[in-house]
């Protein structure tokens, strides 16, 4: 029994059913935005909020409430930077307005405290992960360039390929990257340079073709 049709809930319920499981899922937002109509009253609610934040197009779910927002603040956090975050209460959860943004962390965000003097090492390393970042970008079908994140030190196994081909730059991005191309900045006494990156992103492209893996995912039955 799984609590929260979220994109960790689904994913959990997909991989027990695929082994045999009989799985029950337990949801307390609506489904509404399952049906084009239930679509339509999203942005409809949206259109109509005052303050038209992330969660704008949701109704309030008194079953599930929001644990960072204004008079339902039940999530308690201390320290100076506390999560701005916020969920959104609805069958699909958070990832029903998520951005997209498939980024791998860097070997080196694992321990904070030992390069940098900063923050806590986490107790797992970055090679540990891998296996699990590769999994969840075939279940997304993430579409980027294992060379372009090779370059920024992101490390992969020998022959990675994301499922889908990097996102060509938009016309903005290639003005963008002409203007920055060569030039440097100074960060904490060092001169850096600076340059255009796609960043990986769960948004189809076309499937990559060089994948040898046979993991399925919806988006490339194509
Ligand atoms: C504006 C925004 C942009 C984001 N952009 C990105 C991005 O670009 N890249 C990225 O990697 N991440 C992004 N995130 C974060 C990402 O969306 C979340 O980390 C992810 O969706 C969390 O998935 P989850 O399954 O863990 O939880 P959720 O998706 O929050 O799912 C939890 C589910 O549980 C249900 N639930 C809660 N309480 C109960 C209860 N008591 N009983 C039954 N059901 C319950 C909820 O209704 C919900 O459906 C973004 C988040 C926000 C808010």
């Amino acid at each position: 029994m799984i609590v929260g049709a979220g994109v960790a809930g689904a994913i959990v319920a997909k991989q027990l059913s695929e082994q045999g499981k009989r799985v029950l899922i337990l949801e307390a937002g609506t489904g509404e935005g399952l049906t084009l109509e239930g679509f339509q009253n999203h942005v409809e609610t949206f259109y109509g909020a005052v303050d038209k934040n992330a969660n704008a197009p949701y109704p309030v779910n008194p079953n599930a409430l929001n644990p960072t927002d204004g008079a339902n603040h039940y999530f308690e956090e201390q320290g100076p930077l506390p999560l701005s975050g916020s969920y959104t209460r609805v069958l699909g959860g958070t990832t029903m307005h998520w951005e997209g943004k498939t980024i791998r962390m860097l070997p080196e965000d694992f321990q904070l405290r030992t390069l940098y003097g900063q923050g806590l090492d986490w107790p797992i390393k970055y090679e540990e992960i891998m296996p699990y970042y590769r999994q969840a970008e075939y279940e997304i079908g993430v579409s980027g360039s294992v060379e372009g994140q090779k370059a920024l030190g992101v490390p992969f196994e020998e022959g990675y390929v994301f499922p889908m081909l990097e996102l060509p730059p938009s016309y903005l991005d290639q003005k963008f990257a002409e203007k920055i191309h060569g030039t440097t900045v100074e960060f904490y006494g060092k001169s850096v340079k600076l340059d255009l990156s796609t960043f990986p992103q769960g948004r189809n492209s076309i499937p990559n073709r060089s994948t040898k893996l046979t993991q399925t995912y919806p988006c490339m039955v194509a």
